[in-house]
């Protein structure tokens, strides 16, 4: 980042996006008097970013709260079996990355398909590879209205009960009788984060979401993996909701807690 200036920090808050707290600052970073003095008055800590390895050891000691999680927001998308795959785009069609995504092996692909509903249809929804075991469509509770359908909130593969959607592609158009969800929210995490953060698999994240629209996620499900990296998953409502957008950053308030923990209930 180099040189911190009061005039980079106005730029940041007039961009929407607002300043975390504490303010990370990197072993390169130097901040100015003034830019110093514009932090205090907000009462923004700076936090100094330390070198991976120190990182570690101090928040192995418990200091884990206060960590900041990086952001991505996932729009709308299509995870298709591989038969499914064929039903759409025609026989010993295979799909095309079009980037890859923050997950390793995960992708983009440049295929999309319509989402049909009982209410409308939603055209141009992305893909995601590479083909797994069963279908799975994750929307927004936005385009349920849309569609004309309002799916529960579930993980991601935790499909039982859940309602159909039709889906359109070049090839031909696929009647699910399942499959359709609103994701829940989850922090990807792998498990040299894990030990770190003094996460484990399972655990319930209360998150706070910094800048104009503080929103605390209340019940954020960590899920480790050797082949995860961090990052905080939450639909287009929700970034919405909380002005958030892929690469902010959210702050770990709590663990297996829930909102009337942090403050205490209620006063009297
Ligand atoms: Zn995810």
């Amino acid at each position: 980042m180099g040189l911190i200036t009061e005039t980079s920090l106005r730029a940041m808050l007039g961009s929407g996006r607002g300043l975390p707290n504490p303010f990370p600052i990197g072993a390169g970073d130097r901040v100015t008097p003034a830019a110093a003095d514009f932090l205090k008055d907000r009462r923004i800590g700076l936090r100094r970013i330390a070198p991976e390895r120190e990182a570690g050891e101090s928040w192995a000691h418990g200091e884990h709260r206060g960590a900041l999680i990086p952001v991505g927001v996932s729009n709308r998308h299509v995870h298709l079996s591989p038969s499914h795959v064929q039903a759409l785009f025609g026989p010993d069609f295979d799909l095309h990355p079009l980037r890859g995504l923050s997950q390793e092996g995960q992708f983009a692909a440049k295929e999309t398909v319509t989402l049909v509903g009982p209410k409308g249809e939603i055209s141009g929804v992305r893909v995601l590879g590479p083909s797994r075991g069963a279908t799975q469509v994750e929307i927004s509770r936005t385009d349920g209205r849309k569609l004309g359908s309002t799916p529960a909130v579930r993980l991601s593969g935790d499909l039982a009960g859940t309602p159909g959607i039709s889906i359109r592609g070049p090839a031909g158009t696929l009647g699910l009788d399942e499959g359709l969800i609103v994701a829940r929210n989850h922090v990807h995490l792998s498990p040299d984060d894990a030990a770190r953060l003094s996460v484990q698999h399972g655990d319930r994240l209360l998150l706070q979401s910094l800048g104009d629209r503080p929103i605390v996620f209340a019940d954020a499900i960590a899920r480790v993996n050797e082949r995860f990296s961090l990052d905080f998953h939450i639909d287009t409502d929700e970034a919405n909701a909380a002005f958030l957008r892929t690469g902010d950053f959210v702050r770990l308030v709590g663990i297996n807690m829930s909102i009337s923990d942090l403050f205490g209930g209620r006063k009297a």
